[in-house]
């Protein structure tokens, strides 16, 4: 029989009525022929409130007991979706990571899959089992311990299954109908993609985009997993939702994908360091031992031998950057003149494969903006996309101009 995987996230499992509704998904592909592994997510809400009955024991929580207690709210829906497909006369039966077992890396709290055995599904398969319900975000060390992959992880349970299972497609329902071109709260005129590259996804979900974990992007990238992103509350059909597929596999597209934004950004300027090999090392290093995630870098041409530095970060991570630098400035392993922090900045993000074969991208985002008075205080592009630091007021006017500038409500 064909293998399908269907993963359902936290809206479409947050009470027994829902989950009745997503049997009766289930329930149609295995009428069509499937034998279907469903991953499910917690029931909307609870993961956030075992981390903050986590959080509430102690900031300095030992993350070994962060996994036991928040892995446990997949537990729940998991048994809950079998008994009610059980209820349904289908042969069903739940799945925790350590039973499969899902084996991960030893990183609580965002471990990564390993390997996930295949043969004891096969068989139950064989043996008439038509549908196999599993936990997802979580796992097993090797220590035996259990693990837990990161919020939004249950995306990457399913594809990681979908891999494993050489399943004809990984299904994504969620409560939203598709990928979008942007957020459609921010523009209304947002467009749904009927298809969308591998590559775009993924810089798409690393650059804020919510839909899917940037990680179940990756590992669909890898093993050419067919990924399809649709909402658990409309009416089946084949056309729904997103495909998210290799670039060869999309006929004719915009240069332009979509617009992604991060609002809540921070900039650091480090003013006059000198500029000799070995400064952004020294500079660098001990941000990252910090656990600062520094995303743009910028360093200015150097006069006199000094030169300016300015990377971007997380908001949150402002107070921990600052240690980080005074430390390594107090022990003379850096120096400078002064350090600025601007707490009030956006990122907004053009993305597209196009861009590869598209001249002039750039400078049409740019026009854009100004033709707007937005400043743009940081750039960085890479091949298929173009980032931009401004001030978060204008943000939203940021994303809908450039929406209207790539044209991007039109198909
Ligand atoms: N329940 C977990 C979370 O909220 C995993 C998931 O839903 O994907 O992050
Ligand atoms: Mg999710």
């Amino acid at each position: 029989m064909p293998r399908l995987v269907m993963k359902f996230g936290g809206t479409s499992v947050a009470n027994l009525d829902r989950i009745r509704r997503v049997a009766k998904r289930v329930g149609l592909e295995v009428a069509k022929g499937y034998d279907v592994i469903v991953v499910v997510s917690a029931m909307s809400g609870k993961t956030n409130e075992l981390v903050g009955w986590v959080r509430e024991t102690s900031p300095f929580y030992d993350a070994r007991e962060y996994d036991a207690v928040v892995s446990s709210g997949e537990n729940v829906t998991a048994g809950l979706l079998a008994l009610v497909l059980q209820e349904n006369g289908i042969d069903a039966r739940s799945w925790q990571g350590w039973q499969v077992p899902v084996k991960t890396s030893s990183a609580h709290g965002s471990a990564r899959i390993t390997d996930i055995p295949t043969a004891n599904f096969d068989d139950r398969f064989t043996r008439g089992m038509k549908v196999a319900v599993v936990a997802g975000f979580q796992g097993i060390s090797a220590e035996g311990r259990i693990t837990t992959l990161g919020r939004g992880g249950s995306d990457t349970t399913a594809v990681a299954f979908a891999a494993a299972h050489k399943a004809e497609r990984c299904d994504i329902y969620t409560d939203v109908d598709g990928v979008y071109t942007t957020d459609p709260r921010i523009v209304r005129k947002a467009r749904k993609l009927d298809r969308i590259a591998f590559e775009e996804m993924l810089e798409l979900a690393s650059l804020g985009a919510k839909v899917l974990q940037t990680r179940s992007v990756e590992l669909a990238m890898r093993y050419k997993v067919k990924l399809r992103v649709l909402s658990s509350f409309e009416e089946p059909s084949d056309t729904a939702g997103t495909l998210v597929c290799d670039e060869e596999d999309i006929m004719e597209s915009n240069v332009v994908a979509g617009v992604a934004f991060v609002r809540d950004e921070a900039k650091m300027t480090l003013v006059s360091v000198a500029d000799r090999p070995g400064v952004s090392a020294a500079i660098f290093g001990p941000l990252a031992e910090a656990g600062v995630n520094v995303d743009m870098i910028v360093q200015n041409i150097a006069e006199d031998g000094r030169t300016d530095m300015t990377f971007s970060l997380p908001v949150d991570q402002v107070a921990r950057a600052e240690k980080a630098v005074q430390t390594a400035r107090a022990a003379g392993t850096i120096n400078f003149h002064d350090l600025i922090a601007d707490e009030g900045v956006s990122k907004v993000s053009v993305v597209g494969i196009g861009m590869r074969s598209h001249a002039g991208v750039a400078a049409r985002m740019f026009k854009a903006l100004s033709d707007e008075g937005i400043n743009i205080k940081v750039i960085t592009t890479s091949e298929i996309k173009i980032s931009v630091l401004i001030d978060r007021k204008y943000m939203e006017l940021a994303v809908q101009t450039l929406h209207d500038a790539f044209g991007l409500e039109r198909a």
